[in-house]
């Protein structure tokens, strides 16, 4: 099935539309203005009262009505300590929202000139926007499946769970819970016990939450998590019940899918270092795959999520556009 297609209209946001919004560096910048200080005004720290700034031509600053102390929307953001043309962050957003599979700093570097070397340090400070701490389910909701995944190495029965004697030290272990027709976390692990599993159950899942999981004895813990009421349902993959009535994990075996086919297609391999931050890419997108195109947008907006909890502006790299 192909989503995309399925994307109304008002929802889709083409590169034309991208390239009319934001023509030129200066466009971007006032984007990021009017994100962290609409239509200019805040707080100056000479004058001690909210005041509007207006833009300093050739500088990334804003400076104040009253006493022209300057203001710098990109300080404290991932664009901080880039000499990168802002122009060129926000396509590199843009192809990483409007990807469903995922995209290659090859093919960034493809579209935009830069060397391999910046795509891919952009690629990895964009994806740490995307990284985000959400709870999942709740009382009187459909529930969420729970799952683990392997990633790396080769493993003897592809389609069954690790074996006995499979290279445990070669794979990364990866827990997932998603709500159906929902969003999902996915977690890198150190490993698969009954502790790991409560523990991510209780960090990520809303009380009174039904949790389906396979047979593993892993999960036999979670109805008894102190305070969570979590009813859980299993399903017996090892005699091939696949689906009972509403129990089964097809939802999130479904995104296990997706991250595979992204990750050996597109990114070819990825090291357990890194997986988590891809992980995190493929979630947001999954978490907001009825946005169409949108997802742009909410990467855009946390460009000015994450800057706002940082110390006073100072003067960025990319002072001069
Ligand atoms: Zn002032």
């Amino acid at each position: 099935m192909n989503r995309r297609q399925t994307i109304p209209k008002e929802l889709r946001y083409t590169f034309q539309q991208f390239d009319q919004d934001f023509p030129t560096d200066d466009a971007c910048l006032e984007q990021i203005k009017e994100q962290r200080f609409p239509q200019g005004i805040t707080d100056c720290v000479k004058c001690l009262k909210s005041r509007k700034h207006y833009r300093v031509r050739g500088r990334t600053a804003y400076a104040c009505e009253t006493c022209g102390n300057h203001i710098y929307p990109l300080a404290g953001t991932i664009f901080e300590k880039s000499s990168t043309p802002l122009r060129i962050w926000f396509h590199a957003m843009y192809l990483m929202g409007s990807t469903r599979c995922g995209i290659s700093a090859k093919q960034i570097q493809r579209e935009t000139g830069v060397t391999y070397k910046t795509a891919w340090r952009m690629f990895r400070q964009i994806r740490k926007l995307m990284a985000e701490e959400i709870q999942l389910g709740g009382a009187g909701g459909s529930g969420v499946e729970m799952d683990e995944m392997y990633h790396g190495g080769r493993r003897k029965n592809e389609s069954g769970r690790m074996l006995r004697g499979d290279s445990f030290q070669t794979k990364t272990m990866v827990h997932g819970i998603v709500e159906r027709k929902g969003r999902i976390v996915a977690r890198v692990g150190n490993e698969f016990t009954m502790l790991s599993a409560g523990m991510l159950v209780r960090q990520y899942v809303l009380p009174e939450t039904t949790v389906f999981t396979d047979e593993a004895a892993q999960y036999t813990a979670i109805p008894q998590l102190k305070g969570m009421d979590y009813q859980h349902k299993r399903i017996n993959h090892s005699q091939e019940v696949y689906v009972a009535g509403d129990v089964h994990t097809n939802t999130i075996e479904g995104f296990w899918s997706l991250v595979k086919r992204g990750i050996g297609g597109v990114y070819h391999s990825v090291s357990a270092k890194y997986l988590q931050s891809y992980l995190d890419e493929y979630s947001f997108r999954y978490n907001r795959r009825d946005s169409g195109n949108l997802v742009f947008s909410s990467i855009l907006a946390r460009v000015s999520e994450m800057a706002s909890r940082k110390p006073a502006p100072e003067a960025p790299k990319t002072e001069v556009l």
